[in-house]
């Protein structure tokens, strides 16, 4: 038997266990770390990250993904409302008599229903067999990460997830103290107990959240001082901006609406994503082209960086307030901190890491892995 860590993100998961040697995270059956947070249902079977993710678009109504985000939450919740409404959403969704989400899908030949925690739980199942494949032991106790908003309700239908896939989460832990976790345990040069704590500030850009800490370390000891999120804030807000440009561009120029069909619109989605993550490493406007998207034509738009953040500025207000607001909550000034530490997928887009320096006066530092810092700390917390 072997404990294990996970970090459920809303765009993907990693396991970590630790092992003699230290931390580890575990790849899947395509020797990749990283597991889309994706559920694709089938007429046999079901399939579950990488494979789901790959049918996002052949079998758009029974593939869910970004169902971590209404985890517990009811249908009439103001919440659960506008992200039905922001994000166009291929699968049919409605309530049960309970009044909660369920997405209504077909599968094994016939139209069921379920809900965000049996989704959750399917996920899970998944992420177990991979841990147990890679480790050749069974596992079942697991420490699992949340994001720091998340509220009882919440963590509840996580629990129920856990039981449903049969794992006996041992602990929730915030992703916002996995991180901190995983990075106090290498550091050797902290503070002793009598010594000022060192300040650190983790920030962490995911898909669907910005989630910012401040802690205290002092050798064997770390103190959570303050937290800030915005919970609408996120990789995936980002994504939207280009595709909603791209929208626009293209009913312009070719007459079609992306926003009228869902294959179109998940595949026009997928580019913009690819786009965003190359606008990160380039200057240059990025090309984007799709064949035979609508009506048999063959579309083409270009960004570059500078469009890019011109459309995201409302955003990074938002998150310089955000990380102002960690300050504020620790009643600490700039000059008070250690380092900055940035984690999450998000964190490349260069905009962002400007944005650290400016409200923390000091170049964020990458030394913890922005993928996997999360699943590493919950690995920790069951070693
Ligand atoms: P959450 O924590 O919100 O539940 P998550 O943990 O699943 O989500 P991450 O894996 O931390 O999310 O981040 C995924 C996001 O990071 C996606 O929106 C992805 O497009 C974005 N991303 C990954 N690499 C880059 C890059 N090079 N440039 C810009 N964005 C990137
Ligand atoms: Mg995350």
């Amino acid at each position: 038997m072997s404990v294990v860590g996970i970090d459920l993100g809303t765009y993907s998961c990693y396991i970590g266990v630790a092992r003699a040697g230290g931390i580890e995270t575990i790849a899947n059956e395509y020797s990749d770390r990283c597991t889309p947070s994706y559920v694709s249902l089938g007429e046999k079977s079901r399939v579950l990250g990488v494979a789901a993710k790959q049918q996002a678009v052949t079998n758009f109504r029974n593939t869910v993904c970004g169902f971590k985000r209404i985890l517990g939450r009811k249908y009439d919740d103001p919440f659960v409302q506008s992200e039905l409404q922001k994000s166009f959403k291929p699968n049919h969704v409605g309530k049960d008599s309970n009044g909660n989400v369920v997405f209504q899908l077909n599968y094994l030949g016939e139209k069921q229903d379920f809900t965000a925690s049996q989704l959750t739980s399917m996920l899970l199942n998944k992420l177990k067999f991979t841990a147990e494949t890679s480790l050749k032991t069974k596992v079942v106790d697991v420490v699992v990460s949340v994001p720091v908003f998340f509220t009882d309700v919440e963590r509840r239908a996580l629990l129920d997830a856990c039981q449903l896939a049969g794992l006996n989460c041992l602990r929730i832990l915030n992703d916002t103290s996995a991180v901190a976790l995983s990075y106090g345990i290498y550091k050797t040069d902290l503070p002793i107990e009598t010594e000022k704590p060192r300040n650190v500030v983790f920030v962490d850009l995911g898909h669907s959240s910005l989630q910012v800490s401040a802690c205290a370390f002092n050798k064997g000891k770390l103190k959570v001082l303050a937290t800030s999120y915005d919970a609408q804030l996120g990789g995936k807000d980002l994504d939207e901006l280009i595709v909603d440009y791209m929208t626009e561009e293209f009913k312009k120029s070719y007459k079609v609406d992306p926003k009228s069909n869902a294959k179109a619109y998940i595949r026009l989605t997928q580019e913009c994503e690819k786009l965003k993550k190359l606008m990160s490493a380039n200057v240059q406007p990025i090309p984007l082209n799709i064949e035979c998207f609508m009506d048999d034509k063959d579309v083409h738009g270009s960004m570059d960086r500078a469009k890019f953040e011109e459309l995201a500025a409302p955003l990074f207000e938002r998150l310089e307030n955000t990380l102002q607001a960690v300050l504020d909550n620790a009643k600490l000034k700039s000059s008070d901190i250690a380092s900055v530490e940035i984690i999450g997928g998000a964190s490349r887009v260069p905009a962002f890491k400007s944005i650290v320096q400016k409200v923390f006066g000091k170049e964020p530092s990458t030394t913890l892995n922005a993928d996997e810092a999360v699943a590493r700390g919950c690995a920790l917390m069951c070693a």
